[in-house]
């Protein structure tokens, strides 16, 4: 009997925001092409999984080193651009040293590939971190590269309900706090979930889900998104995308 396909934050996203996409990506199995912004975000999250494994924030020359060995240079256009980008990548990580607090939770948790079930289908997440904190409630932390943005993006909040459900289902426990830390602006939010919002995006995820395993078309949605995909020399539409900038 054939596997059920397993859904991610990033699966359900990338329906999200164009099924043909979708299609591209996990139905024909296109490669994707390396960005840039998605080897800085790598290379910090590595960087950061390495630290926490090895008792958190110690002597920031250490930490430094750890970034250059997990750096990776694929998708930047130039050397120079790498260059430019390592050293965002230090700064960023010499203000993470320096705002680190005992206060901090314990992670207990580190890039944890997590699947549970959710109704019929499969949930599947990687999740960066979760701490227990000194009451011993656990706080769910998602690491992102970039600021802090002024309203939070409807796939973050997806993220985090989705990271919910799997951290609950492995460990019988109930996440009180689910934290995203910007790491460009060094700032954490954390996400006023309660239990009925919590299960009202689950449910629209689950709504998504159902919507991808009835698709028979794959419509593409054009929009300005069309300028950052991996498939956009495959695509019919992509010639109709507006301009990159408003
Ligand atoms: S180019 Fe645009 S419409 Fe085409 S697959 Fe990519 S995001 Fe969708």
């Amino acid at each position: 009997m054939a596997r059920k396909p397993q859904y991610s934050p990033s699966r359900l996203g990338t329906y999200q925001t164009c099924p043909r996409q979708y299609w591209f990506q996990y139905i024909r199995k296109l490669p994707r092409r390396a960005w840039a912004n998605q080897s800085f975000g790598n290379s910090l999250h590595r960087t950061l999984q390495q630290i926490h494994e090895t008792g958190g924030p110690g002597k920031l020359e250490d930490g430094l080193t750890t970034l250059e060995s997990a750096w990776t240079g694929a998708g930047y256009a130039t050397r120079e651009q790498e260059a430019e980008a390592l050293l965002r990548g230090k700064d960023l990580l010499a203000r993470y040293y320096a705002d680190w607090s005992v206060q901090e939770g314990t992670p207990i948790l580190l890039e944890k590939r997590l699947s549970a079930p959710y109704k019929d289908v499969m949930l599947l997440g990687i999740i960066d971190r979760v701490d227990r904190h000194a009451d011993e409630s656990l706080e769910i932390i998602d690491y992102k590269s970039g600021t802090m943005p002024e309203t939070l993006r409807p796939a973050t909040v997806q993220q985090l309900a989705i990271y919910h459900h799997l951290i609950q289902a492995r460990l019988e426990e109930t996440p009180r706090r689910h934290s995203i830390h910007y790491l460009s602006s060094n700032a954490r939010i954390s996400l006023p979930f309660t239990e009925s919002s919590l299960q009202e995006v689950l449910e629209g995820a689950y709504e998504t889900i159902r919507a991808i395993e009835g698709d028979q078309r794959y419509v593409p949605r054009v929009d300005r998104h069309c300028h950052f995909c991996d498939y956009a020399r495959h695509c019919e539409a992509a010639d109709e995308a507006p301009p990159r900038e408003a």
